[in-house]
């Protein structure tokens, strides 16, 4: 049987379609009641839904996650939009004892030892704070695209999240990569040069490069993971445990090694790179 949030969404998804991306954040203020939150991530999609809800001038909340380790140019677009826009993203960060202890028991690269490490950073660096940001709200707002990867590819309009007891909304999830930088380009969105770079999802520095052409959108984060699991833990329901990947041997680096695994990949992204 379906829970009233699955209701809800399923009537404003239905709503939202067929709507530009101005009457979809419009119809979204008007009708779900409570507190609404956008989590940008600075990206190319998230700064198209940033300049309608700032344009709109509602009640939407805009606030990012500060992992503390994201690129300088990642910052600057930061800047850039709450100049343009005359707005304050509002920063969630790490709370500073649980980035203490992992960095004390894992080095400052620690995420690149095992998956589980990994997703223990992303724990602490997004999913906590994220949890902090969407406290008390009764909608969620996000950039995601059914495009971005086979992992979104069901990504729908608007969703219930019944772990949060919310309704999480996705206003462009059915707009393809060039409906979004057509938009961006028509209304002189401000967005990261590092998109102009080969870098189409962008993510903490340490853990996002640049794309090859062909490549999946999401192929540049956690590259030294499997494919299939290019998430962080923000819009999944649980974190999956995965075995040992005999493929590729610095995916599952041992505590002390990880440096020399990531010379080798840094080597092949500097090569991308300059192609
Ligand atoms: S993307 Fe990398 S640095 Fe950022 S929180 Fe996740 S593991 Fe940590």
């Amino acid at each position: 049987m379906s829970s009233q949030l699955e209701h809800a969404a399923r009537d404003l998804a239905s709503a939202m379609a067929g709507r530009d991306l101005k009457a979809r954040i419009a119809l979204i203020e008007a009708t779900v009641p409570g507190r609404l939150v956008f989590t940008t991530s600075l990206g190319i999609e998230d700064q198209a839904l940033t300049h309608a809800v700032a344009m709109h001038k509602g009640r939407t909340e805009i606030v990012t996650l500060d992992t503390g380790r994201l690129y300088p140019e990642t910052y600057d677009t930061w800047t850039e939009t709450e100049s343009a826009y005359g707005i304050r993203i509002r920063a969630y960060a790490p709370e500073r004892e649980a980035e203490e202890r992992f960095v004390a028991e894992s080095g400052i690269n620690g995420f690149r030892h095992s998956v589980a490490a990994r997703q223990a950073c992303c724990g602490f660096r997004k999913v906590e704070p994220l949890g902090r940001a969407l406290a008390g709200a009764a909608g969620w707002l996000t950039g995601l695209r059914a495009g971005q990867s086979a992992n979104r590819a069901d990504t729908p309009l608007a969703e219930a999240d019944e772990g949060r007891g919310l309704l999480k909304i996705n206003p462009l999830a059915d707009w393809s990569r060039a409906d979004v930088e057509r938009f961006v380009a028509d209304n002189y969105v401000p967005y990261n040069v590092l998109h102009d770079r080969g870098f189409p999802s962008i993510g903490c520095a340490p853990c996002t490069r640049a794309i090859r052409v062909g490549e999946d959108e999401r192929a540049g984060r956690w590259w030294w993971e499997q494919a299939s699991k290019k998430e962080c833990g923000l819009h999944v329901h649980a974190p999956e445990e995965q075995p040992p990947d005999e493929r590729s041997p610095e995916r599952n680096v041992a505590p002390g090694q990880e440096a020399a695994a990531f010379e080798t990949t840094r080597t092949s992204n500097a090569l991308e790179m300059a192609r």
